[in-house]
């Protein structure tokens, strides 16, 4: 098994946000469910859709995921293209975005792609950083 990257600190589900939210035990805006995947609202969005899709089980970042379990992986990025079809993002485009770790500025330790989309969305980076 792959180890959790050097900068992921060790969460139990229980004190995890994400698997509060699988859970039921903490509330959460759902656009879509599958048997291992949930999507649902952020609940301060940054665009005007801005959705979070996780697997339910608990990973710490999508490299842990993807190394570990392709196929979950694989579900993940299908429930996200799902929510953009429902949402109505295909045509224009949207941005699919795992924030990893320290620098990618990751906040909560349960892998989750964000779902951006609905207006342009500007520059991948605020600035240039090289
Ligand atoms: P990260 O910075 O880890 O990539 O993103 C975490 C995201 O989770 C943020 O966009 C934040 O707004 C969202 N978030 C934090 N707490 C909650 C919550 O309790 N419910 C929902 N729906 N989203 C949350
Ligand atoms: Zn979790």
């Amino acid at each position: 098994m792959a180890g959790a990257l050097p900068y992921t600190a060790p969460v139990s589900p229980t004190d995890c946000l994400f698997c509060r939210i699988v859970a039921g035990e903490i509330p959460a805006t759902v656009v879509r469910e599958t048997g291992t995947t949930l999507a649902f609202r952020d609940i301060d969005p940054k665009a005007p859709v801005h959705v979070l899709v996780i697997p339910k089980e608990h990973y710490a970042d999508v490299a842990t995921l993807a190394q570990d379990d392709p196929g979950l992986t694989a579900e993940v990025l299908a429930t996200a293209a799902a929510v953009a079809e429902d949402e109505g993002l295909l045509g224009d485009g949207f941005r699919l975005m795992f924030n990893t770790g320290a620098y990618g500025g990751q906040e909560v330790f349960h892998v989750h792609a964000h779902l951006l989309g609905g207006a342009p969305l500007g520059p991948m980076l605020a600035g240039n950083l090289t």
